[in-house]
């Protein structure tokens, strides 16, 4: 899966049906603006450290982004993270009818809205890697037994329909040593 980020989600919501627009650069403390019929929603996008769990969003990125809406005049405001919120954020988004998406939250959306990612990253957190050129095998580790004292590589499962391979230096450099095991 594609790295959480507002490119990320705004692929998301159109997904789901919203027109959805990046806005320039750091605007208001709005990243998209999400616009279904005349309803148009300011979001706010931030990915925290999810191993920092004090890396909550705090109050200010709430204020910020109540004052960027109404300077543009929309109502409906939703922050959006990869973690979880704090207690005055919490506090001052009820206040203001503001929808907090956490990262549980948003792990369900994307499941929801488009479960293949889930299933995938999932499957890759496995170990296994799907071969990128067939896109339905799985890179393997092999050894060519026709060949003598042949160096061991990395193939498709999908051979002899497939003919991707690759050293398994490469292999690691790009998946990481730690998949080897599985492949
Ligand atoms: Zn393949």
């Amino acid at each position: 899966m594609a790295r959480i980020s507002k490119f990320f989600l705004k692929d998301l919501f159109i997904y789901a049906g919203y027109d959805a627009e990046l806005t320039q650069k750091y605007d208001d403390g709005i990243d998209i603006i999400l616009t279904q019929g005349r309803e148009k929603i300011a979001i706010q996008a931030k990915r925290m450290d999810p191993y920092k769990n004090y890396d909550l969003v705090n109050k200010e990125v709430v204020n910020t982004l109540i004052s960027g809406a109404r300077r543009r005049g929309i109502e409906k405001t939703c922050i959006i993270t990869t973690t979880f919120f704090s207690e005055n954020a919490q506090k001052i988004a009820k206040q203001e009818k503001m929808e907090l998406i956490d990262g549980k939250k948003l792990y369900y959306l994307i499941a929801k809205i488009r479960p293949e990612l889930l299933a995938e990253a999932y499957f890759e957190r496995l170990g296994y890697i799907k071969c990128p050129e067939c896109r339905s095998g799985i890179l393997k580790l092999k050894k060519n037994n026709k060949v003598q004292n042949s160096f061991p590589f990395i193939g498709c499962t999908n051979f002899p329909k497939c003919k991707h391979s690759m050293k398994i230096a490469d292999y690691n450099l790009k998946y990481g040593k730690q998949n080897l095991d599985k492949a």
